[in-house]
């Protein structure tokens, strides 16, 4: 007899969409994002409940129906102040860019940490009052640290598991963070910790040796009579119905109006939400490198660069969007001719559709972050590539990049080698570029998002 699956409530942060009112037009949009991406479409196909943060600031009062769903939707609504401090004080100006390994970057003591406390509280307190005792609970992320372990207080015998969709650094790093002791004790409150890379997970199990008094053996935690398994499950896409849009009459149309639009110059495209671990400056400046040095560049090639507007109240965000809008403009002023400009900047959240009309066009994808947990626009660029063209240059701090053999590795600090490496994509043997997109695509199918999910809810679920 088929074994009847348990509900599964996923937590999180932000949820799959949020609303949008500008100039009284009010419309629903898919947040974009890796973890949106990868659970939006495991809930589609197994329902459950989706428990989030209110995805409006005046909620109450949205008048479009919201788009249709398979799974429930729970919500947790936060005060304004506590909004700020949980979310943009301590998620994002601290535990962000520690996790990423940029301690300068951090400001701690700006916002109170009971505010990330009480936040998570609030998560916690949702999650209980929409589940039951047999459901599999699966937290995601940095913002949620603490909330496994309250509900460890509240149901000694569920299942709960949590996911880090960013890096997780060494225990010199960590422990920069004031509040290292009672962030690790709350993920120790799951049975089973998933990280992209077994380098993360290796990462958090020596942190728990250098911070805790608990006993780590074989891969898990002896936790309060309590094992804590740590495991490696890199994300993937869900590859079919991306592979499926790729495809589509509609998308194949737009690709030809962006290359006719473009001059047919050859096009390399950056896509990344506006964040300082994409190395968006980084790429613009190799990018400028290879127009100064190459008089032919101007005329031949162009750089796209989609940027997601993100986290726009967090200072660091504001002033790298002022050096980004700089850059462009400096280097559009110098290298533009009447009627052609070398980088066109689309700062933007683009639909799954143009940004894969975008990919399809694209004979060059500039996957170049400073420090990347997986990154799902290398994947999505694979995806994308059914023609088997395209070059993919990404950065071997990306966690996709242990796994996309194919693509060209840079070292997105050094410049000058990102720059020959734009150059050798451009100029790269079709042959070569058919063998090495086939290896990428490979490796993209195997990781699936189903099949992560799966294979994490098995483990979860202690199958
Ligand atoms: N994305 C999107 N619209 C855009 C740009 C990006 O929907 O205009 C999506 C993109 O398809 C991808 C995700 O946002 O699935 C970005 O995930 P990634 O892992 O690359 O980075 P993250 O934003 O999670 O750091």
């Amino acid at each position: 007899m088929a074994r009847k699956s348990r509900k599964l409530v996923v937590v999180s942060n932000r949820g799959p969409y949020r609303h949008e009112a500008t100039r009284g037009h009010e419309r629903w949009v898919r947040a974009a994002g890796g973890l949106v991406t990868a659970l939006d479409p495991v809930l589609q196909k197994r329902g459950g409940v989706w428990v989030s943060a209110k995805p409006a600031k005046d909620f109450d009062s949205v008048t479009v129906p919201a788009p249709h769903l398979a799974y429930d939707l729970g919500h947790v609504s936060l005060k304004r102040a506590e909004q700020r401090g949980f979310y943009e004080g301590i998620s994002n100006a601290v535990v962000w860019p520690l996790l990423h390994g940029f301690e300068p970057t951090i400001q701690v003591g700006e916002a109170p940490w009971s505010s990330y406390v009480n936040a998570n509280q609030e998560f916690a307190d949702t999650t209980l009052s929409t589940s039951g005792a047999s459901d599999l609970i699966w937290v995601q992320d940095y913002h949620l640290m603490l909330v496994p372990g309250m509900l460890r207080a509240k149901r000694p015998k569920a299942r709960i598991g949590w996911f880090c969709h960013i890096p997780w650094p060494p225990p010199d790093t960590f422990g920069i963070l004031p509040w290292r002791e009672e962030i690790l004790e709350g993920l120790l409150g799951a049975d089973i910790l998933g990280f992209h890379l077994p380098e993360y997970a290796e990462h958090f199990r020596q942190c728990v040796e250098r911070f805790t008094p608990y006993r780590v053996s074989r891969g898990a935690v002896q936790h309060r009579g309590r094992k804590v398994k740590t495991i490696a499950a890199p994300i993937g896409i869900p590859v079919d119905d991306l592979q499926a849009l790729a495809i589509d009459p509609d998308v194949g149309q737009e690709v030809e109006r962006i290359r006719q639009t473009m001059g047919n110059r050859q096009l390399i495209l950056g896509v990344d939400r506006l964040d300082y671990t994409k190395g968006i400056p980084e790429r613009l400046a190799a990018f400028e490198r290879l127009l100064r040095r190459e008089k032919i560049a101007r005329t031949r090639y162009a750089l796209i660069q989609v940027m997601v507007p993100s986290r726009t109240d967090v200072k660091a965000y504001a002033d790298l969007k002022e050096e980004i809008d700089r850059m462009v403009g400096d280097i559009n002023g110098r290298y533009a001719d009447t009627g052609r400009v070398p980088i066109h900047y689309l700062y933007r959240n683009l639909s799954q559709r143009a940004l894969f009309a975008h990919y399809r066009a694209a004979d060059v994808a500039l996957v170049t972050p400073l420090r990347d947990g997986m990154n799902l626009v290398a994947h999505e660029y694979a995806a994308a590539r059914t023609d088997e063209d395209g070059v993919l240059v990404l950065s071997e701090f990306a966690g996709a990049a242990k796994h996309l053999k194919g693509a060209i590795l840079v070292n997105p600090y050094d410049v000058e080698s990102t720059t020959n490496a734009i150059h050798r994509a451009l100029t790269m043997k079709s042959s070569e570029k058919r063998k090495r997109m086939r290896s990428m695509r490979g490796e993209v199918m195997r990781l699936d998002v189903h099949r992560w999910a799966d294979g994490y809810l098995a483990a979860l679920e202690g199958r």
